[in-house]
């Protein structure tokens, strides 16, 4: 191919990958892959300059711009970096500067892997926050910034100035919300940024999402270095980042520097460059947040005008990207999984192959949408990455099978009971009524922890006896003798059939409320049973009263803060199902309760807001004395206790004197709640809210 052609395919493939990474979060290649070809087309411009289109994807900034939101134009320069893959390029950067002016030191800062924002300010008051956009002009987010904690909307003093950041969502906010959610997100990245497009400022405050900020341009006010500049955003009330690294001739010089400055970071000298870079290489996996690279920067403001801008980016800075690991497998088979609901999952089963300490084997592909998005057919080299360094994805086709065999798509029959198998949405479901995936599925709910907490009978043990034929319905846990399993089936020996008899014994006491999650009825979670209960409908037999009148039903449904109309129409389809209904008799039949209002267990009459977090509790608290008071307040509301602060705690509940604790939740990311803010979560827990509420992220766009 002649060079116009290969430039014409380059800006071409680029322009395709950047919409998808921009408009819809999706890498369609690997970021390596991204740089590769992009480098490639920087090169063929410069050997010919007569290839650069005005319209080349070298001279913009990558475009993040969406028409949801106001367009505003930028005052200050909004670019993007110059990439480097390995310490060399970054030292033959060094040297580059240095040719041109021999007394420029260096910061290098870690390269936060988020969302980029420009905050302006007017007299120390948040006026505006805008999005990169094609750096030009963004679009006005303002509305949603606002809700950020981390994010002063009024700064120690007047000043009038605009500042760069990155908003970020901790790893363990990221993995917690994430695990809720039917169809995860890749990774923080895309889940911050799904955040901060939102329509509703009120779901974007319900993500709890954080800045690190690491540029300034005040009006009428100017500073000679960046660490100033830095110290000065401290100064304000801006988070910056506390890891960075500065270096100086010698480390002497530069450790006085970073003192004048009055800035944490680390003091070096040129030459601990590269190991400087593996330091915070394999620091990466211990922060609470991700970053994906790291950024030297010319400290000296004076050097920078001097060095300027391209229309791309600074020339003063340069990004180290880390290398995201992948790996490289072919595709042996696909097939699907049927999950408790019908749903299809597909599935790519792989040759074994090791990443990041793991040997992986099975990927899921999650819809028909996105295997066509790749093109993945059986027989396909592929490119495996672990997104978000846990679950494993397909990232790209290296190279097509040699057998010609085409897209796979998911098979119109069931490969579990046969029947047919419908697209409802983005996904496909077994329509079969009896299907044993589904069955089993939800026999294994029901004994769930978060249900009815039967020990003794897990997926596995759910799974033998179902295909053994001893159970087929969640009601079959109460009829069957375990013990008849002895001396018939090997691994039932008394003991263990006699610990599943008496957890089943055990789970007849279990509220009725978590009877009727564990049925697994649509809508029915644990928070919308819960604001029934508070509305008075804590009984089996009030429920079928209320729904008696699926009409009436519908009326009363609605003025219950909390249930919306969706939901309501769910409760009612569920408690008039006769199959629900008969099961519920059932259960009855055997003992298990069907009345929360003569259960001795006291429904906790609060919403159970911090169910799945972990808090930890330090310094001293004006309304919880002694500040066991605040754990206990946390417990009510569904939340763990944790005596140390690690990169897996939610949240760190901050006192006055707050110690060390609170150093390591800011070196972590974790999500840091002082007592006023604390309060104000805890006043607002009383009140129920939309019960689809709970799925924050169910119907994003992503
Ligand atoms: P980038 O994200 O690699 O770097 C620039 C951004 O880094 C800045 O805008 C800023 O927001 C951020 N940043 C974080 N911490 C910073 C710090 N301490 N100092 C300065 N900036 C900091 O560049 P980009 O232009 O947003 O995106 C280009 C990159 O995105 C490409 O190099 C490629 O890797 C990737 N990309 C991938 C695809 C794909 O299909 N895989 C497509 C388009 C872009």
């Amino acid at each position: 191919m002649d060079n116009e052609n290969r430039a014409k395919e380059l800006r071409n493939l680029l322009n395709e990958y950047s919409r998808a990474y921009y408009t819809t979060g999706r890498s369609l290649v690997p970021d390596s892959e991204y740089d590769r070809l992009f480098d490639e087309l920087t090169a063929l411009e410069k050997s010919f300059p007569e290839l650069r289109t005005p319209d080349s994807p070298t001279l913009r900034v990558g475009s993040d711009l969406s028409s949801d939101f106001p367009e505003t134009e930028h005052t200050i320069p909004v670019l993007s970096l110059d990439k480097a893959y390995s310490a060399k390029e970054v030292y033959a950067f060094i040297d580059r500067i240095h040719k041109a002016n021999k007394f420029a030191s260096f910061v290098l800062e870690e390269k936060i892997d988020g969302f980029s924002i420009v905050l302006y300010y007017k007299d120390g008051l948040l006026e505006k926050a805008v999005t990169r956009g094609n750096g030009r002009i963004g679009n006005d987010v303002t509305a949603n910034v606002r809700t950020i904690k981390a994010v002063p909307l009024r700064l120690s003093r007047p000043v009038t100035l605009a500042v760069r950041g990155e908003i970020y969502l901790p790893v363990s906010e990221f993995e917690r919300i994430n695990s809720s959610l039917e169809e995860p997100y890749a990774n923080p990245r895309n889940l911050a940024a799904g955040t901060i497009r939102r329509n509703k400022s009120s779901e974007t405050a319900r993500v709890p999402l954080s800045i690190f900020c690491y540029e300034g341009f005040w009006e009428g006010e100017s500073f000679d270095d960046h660490i100033k500049i830095l110290s000065g955003l401290k100064e304000l009330g801006f988070c910056v980042d506390p890891n960075l690294s500065y270096f100086c001739n010698t480390k002497e010089e530069a450790q006085q520097r970073l003192q004048e400055a009055g800035l944490e970071g680390r003091a070096c000298a040129y030459e601990d460059l590269p190991l400087e870079i593996q330091r915070h290489t394999e620091e990466r996996k211990t922060l609470g947040y991700e970053i994906d690279g790291l950024v030297l920067k010319v400290n000296e403001i004076g050097f920078r005008d001097e060095l300027g801008y391209t229309e791309h980016h600074p020339r003063w800075a340069i990004a180290y990207k880390f290398e995201a690991p992948q790996a490289q497998s072919v595709v042996r088979a696909m097939d699907v999984q049927v999950g408790r609901t019908g749903r299809i999952t597909p599935m790519a089963r792989i040759n074994p192959v090791r990443l990041s300490g793991s040997v992986i084997q099975n990927v899921t592909l999650h819809n028909q949408d996105y295997i066509d998005s790749l093109e993945l057919a059986v027989g396909d080299t592929v490119a495996i990455s672990k997104r978000g360094d846990v679950i494993p994805a397909v990232e790209s086709v290296i190279d097509k099978n040699p057998d010609g065999n085409t897209t796979w798509t998911i098979p119109l029959q069931c490969p579990v009971c046969g029947s047919a198998v419908e697209r409802r949405g983005a996904h496909h479901f077994c329509t079969g009524k009896n299907c044993p995936a589904k069955e089993k599925g939800s026999i294994e709910y029901f004994c769930a922890k978060k249900q009815m907490d039967i020990e003794g009978l897990g997926p596995q043990t759910v799974d033998y006896l179902y295909d053994k034929g001893y159970i087929h319905t969640i009601a079959d846990l109460y009829r069957f003798d375990f013990t008849s399993l002895v001396d018939v089936e090997r691994g039932f020996g008394l003991k263990k059939t006699q610990a599943i008899e008496q957890a089943l014994k055990e789970s007849r006491k279990r509220p009725f409320r978590r009877v009727l999650a564990g049925l697994g009825m649509n809508e029915f979670s644990h928070n919308v049973i819960q604001i029934l209960q508070r509305a008075g409908y804590k009984s089996k037999s009030s429920l079928y009263e209320l729904v008696s009148d699926p009409q009436k039903a519908r009326e009363i449904l609605t003025t219950i803060n909390g249930i919306g109309p969706l939901t309501g129409e769910e409760v009612i389809k569920g408690l008039t199902d006769t199959e629900n209904r008969k099961l519920l008799d059932e259960l009855e039949s055997f003992g298990l309760c069907m009345d929360d209002g003569l259960q001795q267990e006291e429904v906790s009459d609060l919403e159970q807001i911090f169910l799945g977090q972990s808090w930890c509790v330090t310094g001293t608290f004006e309304n919880f004395q002694p500040r066991e008071k605040a754990m206990e307040e946390i417990k009510k509301r569904g939340g763990t206790e944790v005596s140390s602060v690690s990169r897996k705690t939610s949240c760190l509940l901050a006192g006055k004197n707050a110690g060390s604790k609170l150093e390591k939740a800011r070196e972590y990311g974790v999500r840091i709640v002082d007592e006023q803010e604390f309060l104000k979560i805890i006043g607002g827990s009383d009140h129920g809210h939309e019960p689809e509420d709970q799925d924050l992220f169910g119907g994003w766009e992503r």
